[in-house]
């Protein structure tokens, strides 16, 4: 008999009949002989028009109350699938999070989750009931409700199965798993049927938004065994794994393409090279809570060099005015900044191992006449940032290239 965890996102639980459709998925893993515990989300929609309540009456509403507030759609969703569940004659109970003993600090609507007293729920799960528990939610010290930060049901669920020592934590969505690239800009990407969470982490945080980045970590950190799949359709979906020697020989080279369109880059010439520079010019943005993430620094010639590096676009402004400042105090010779430009990435385990993959990549980008701006690696990924209209050639010509469709993988 295997433990699962299934996690049922808001699509998924958006209507009565879509409840319906997930109480007998849920009676279908009961039946092969799974015990099942469901950590739902508020049903499509929900949380953001509970946000808009909070709106029409505060502008800036207590912290405390806005977590009780949007804590509650999770709630109802527990009752009506428990109930549909019911119908199908299968035994079910609903809990809050507090109710199934997830422990949070303080920080309301960014909680992190310090402890799951699971008894209560082994205990049901003994007597062949189905659990179901708000996601997205839990207790704090002093006995209030706190929520774990938007698309937090995932991060709910991964804890939940870290803690049962789950078989499996099955996060049910309305994509059919983890592709390729966005099939938005590749037609043919191809559903992967296993990812490392290393490289799960890479994706995510390059805008392949699946998953809860938390969530992931959070697996990979407890060695929880993952899988995306759809609510809607039947399939195998991705299984999200750790890297090792099993796998490692069936793993591609380069498992995806991540990309992302919301960069911004900053220049400042003509600094002089002394220790502390790059310091000089990163401390101030930082400490602006402005994330720097490429950066490069000229070799100079003369003492004086160049620095560049790219922000997230909706930091641009503020970190524009921030280094406008710092270069009449350096004095810096000019500034300049630009917003149209994009970053895409390779990302593949596969890369440690193998030679050559930065050269391939630049081969193709450069067959394309595409220019590159900016450089950086890793151990699992190369990112290149170009001019952001040539970004979907750009990702088709590289997923052409590492033959990631469904026809060159045959
Ligand atoms: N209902 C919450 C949200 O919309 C949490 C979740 O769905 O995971 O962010
Ligand atoms: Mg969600």
């Amino acid at each position: 008999m295997s433990l699962l965890v299934q996690k049922y996102g808001g699509t998924s639980v958006g209507s009565p009949e879509r409840i319906i459709a997930v109480a007998q998925r849920v009676k279908k893993s009961v039946d092969d002989g799974n015990q099942v515990v469901v950590v739902v989300s508020a049903m499509s929609g929900e949380t953001n028009r509970l946000i808009g309540l909070a709106g029409e009456i505060s502008k800036q509403p207590k912290p405390r109350e806005m977590d009780v507030l949007v804590s509650t759609g999770e709630q109802v969703t527990t009752a009506l699938l428990c109930m549909a569940l019911g119908e199908l004659g299968q035994e079910a109970r609903s809990y809050t999070g507090a109710q199934a003993g997830i422990r949070t600090d303080n920080s309301y609507s960014k909680a992190r989750i310090t402890d799951i007293n699971t008894e209560k729920v082994m205990a049901d799960l003994n007597k062949g009931r189905v659990v179901v528990i708000a996601g997205f939610q839990g207790i704090n010290d002093e006995g209030d409700v706190t929520t774990l930060g938007r698309g937090g049901s995932d991060t709910s669920a991964v804890a939940m199965a870290a803690a049962l020592k789950a078989d499996e934590c099955q996060i049910y969505t309305d994509v059919d798993g983890v592709y390729t690239t966005d099939p938005r800009v590749v037609p043919n990407a191809r559903r992967m049927s296993r990812v490392t969470f290393e490289e799960m982490l890479e994706m995510a945080s390059l805008g392949s938004k699946v998953l809860q980045i938390r969530a992931v970590e959070f697996a990979g950190k407890y060695n929880v065994t993952l899988r995306v799949l759809s609510s809607f359709t039947e399939g195998e979906g991705t299984l999200i794994t750790t890297d090792n020697e099993d796998n490692a020989l069936e793993q591609a080279l380069i498992s995806g393409i991540a990309f992302n369109r919301d960069e911004a880059q900053i220049t400042i010439r003509g600094v002089p090279d002394t220790p502390g520079i790059a310091h000089a010019i990163v401390g101030p943005v930082a400490n602006a809570n402005v994330e720097v993430d490429m950066i490069v620094q000229n070799v100079s010639g003369d003492n004086i060099t160049d620095f560049t590096f790219t922000v997230n676009r909706i930091d641009y402004d503020k970190t524009y005015s921030i280094v406008q400042q710092l270069a009449t105090d350096l004095g810096a010779a000019d500034m300049s900044g630009r917003t149209d430009i994009a970053k895409v990435s390779i990302v593949g385990v596969g890369m440690r191992s193998h030679a050559g993959i930065a050269s391939t990549m630049f081969e193709a980008l450069a067959k394309e006449a595409i220019n590159i701006l900016m450089i950086s690696t890793s151990e699992i990924k190369i990112s290149v940032l170009i001019d952001e209209k040539y970004l979907e050639l750009a990702v088709r010509t590289l997923h052409e290239t590492f033959e990631l469709s469904e026809t060159q993988q045959s």
